[in-house]
């Protein structure tokens, strides 16, 4: 994240004078064309004024113009251990592009000195693409998962990250399969005891059972009350491809559906994410909004691997909370701003397609989907998601001149704004990004 500003903060206090975009928890956006943000000592945003108007001791403002701040993305569905692997086997099946570029990649996890080199890399990558808050999936080898957890707290980067569990089919090739279901609980435990809330909350646990053809019904059930037992998350995977649904259903044949897989283990609720939820009957969308479970929205993974294409507009008519995932590695972007990109061609793909008639999202509400949206479904959106005074500075300055067509063709006004960063997004945009007003290092 290469700055031509000789000095950008790293730590606050500060005030920054840029141009300010950001949704409002009450609703609509904020758009400030030139205005000074005061981050205080203890990392909140103090005030959000136009410059010209900005309270005393601000004048020394470090002056980023025409760079604009906006809140730092929410990525609510990756895996941190399949980095590497970006943007390999398009269009292949979900179980065999596991089998083949995932399992692989998760089984190296095995030795925490590949997880001791990597995450830190991984952190650093999703910071220069402008992501501040991730929920991740690691591997089923704990030692990896305190190496991870370890990395994102030196780097600063807020993440809410667990360990993989898998009882019925695993990679693992050391484990006792008798003791399979005990240890996985233990071990999930344990870091959650050490992790779940550290940092005043910035490193966060999520109980996370890969998704229900690699776990029994008492591992989706045992790990969902742990989760409950401890305050903290529950994740897994759910309706993402049609092949896989036909699995589930063969291996919980008592239950009607795959929703009332994860229903029966009493794993829905406001602390569950499921990442992809694309093929959902109505009575699944039902109970996930009657039960305040809330879903990870992965266009850019959907389409990668030919999963399928969600709908959307019918998910948030019926009331269901949804943010966004990059699902790397199935996604082949770590940018949530690519993943507002390939949801909104794929919105408009089931107009004239799908024959979808209901409104699309543009490029402000994509905003808040990223932002915002994604903190409520973490439960955290009074803490961040917006830039608002009393929040966390939890944001990012984007250098939007790079997304221009040609020189001089800048936009100046927020849809349009937004919408050039969401359609031509460049790779180096982003130029920081802060979390509680500390800078967050880049991949270098
Ligand atoms: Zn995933």
């Amino acid at each position: 994240m290469v700055s031509p500003v000789a000095t950008l903060p790293a730590r606050p206090p500060f005030s920054l004078r840029a141009r300010i975009l950001t949704p409002l928890a009450a609703g609509g956006v904020r758009w400030e064309p030139d205005a000074v943000l005061e981050v205080d000592r203890s990392g909140r945003i103090a005030s959000i004024a136009p410059s010209g108007a900005e309270p005393p001791g601000t004048e020394s403002a470090v002056d980023v113009r025409p760079w604009v701040l906006l809140p730092g993305m929410v990525d609510l569905h990756a895996h941190l251990p399949q980095i590497p692997n970006a943007g390999l086997g398009a269009g292949l099946a979900l179980l065999t592009w596991l089998d083949r570029y995932i399992f692989p990649l998760e089984r190296q996890w095995s030795d925490p000195a590949v997880a001791v080199r990597l995450a830190p890399l991984a952190f650093g990558a999703f910071a220069a693409a402008g992501t501040t808050t991730t929920l991740l999936y690691g591997t089923v080898f704990a030692a990896s998962l305190e190496a991870a957890f370890h990395a994102a707290e030196a780097h600063g980067i807020r993440a809410v990250i667990g360990k993989v569990m898998m009882d019925r089919v695993t990679y693992d090739e050391s484990i006792d399969r008798a003791a399979i279901l005990d240890r996985s609980l233990r071990e999930s435990v344990e870091l959650c005891e050490r992790w779940h809330g550290r940092d005043e909350g910035r490193l966060r646990y999520a109980f996370t059972p890969r998704f229900a053809v690699s776990c029994t019904a008492e591992m989706l059930r045992e790990s969902a009350a742990a989760a409950r037992a401890a305050g903290a998350y529950w994740q897994t995977h759910v309706a993402e491809d049609r092949g896989e649904i036909a699995e589930v259903l063969r291996l919980f044949p008592e239950a009607r559906d795959y929703v009332d897989v994860y229903d029966r283990a009493e794993g829905l609720g406001r602390r569950t994410v499921l990442a992809h939820a694309i093929h959902l009957s109505d009575r699944e969308l039902d109970r996930l909004v009657e039960t305040d479970t809330r879903v990870a929205h992965c266009p850019a993974s959907n389409l990668f691997l030919a999963s399928g294409v969600m709908p959307l507009a019918r998910y948030l008519e019926a009331g269901l909370a949804v943010g966004l995932g990059s699902d790397v590695a199935a996604g082949p972007d770590l940018s949530i701003f690519g993943a507002m990109r390939v949801g909104a061609y794929t919105q408009n793909a089931l107009r004239v397609v799908g024959g979808d008639s209901r409104p699309t999202l543009g490029p402000l509400e994509w905003l808040r989907m990223g932002t915002l949206d994604g903190a409520r479904v973490l439960g955290i959106d009074d803490e961040i998601g917006s830039l608002e005074p009393g929040k966390a500075a939890d944001l990012i300055a984007v250098d939007a001149s790079v997304t221009a067509p040609i020189a001089g063709a800048d936009a100046d006004e927020p849809a349009a704004l937004m919408s050039r960063l969401i359609f031509r997004a460049h790779p180096n945009m982003v130029r920081a990004a802060w979390v509680r007003g500390r800078a967050l290092p880049g991949p270098e």
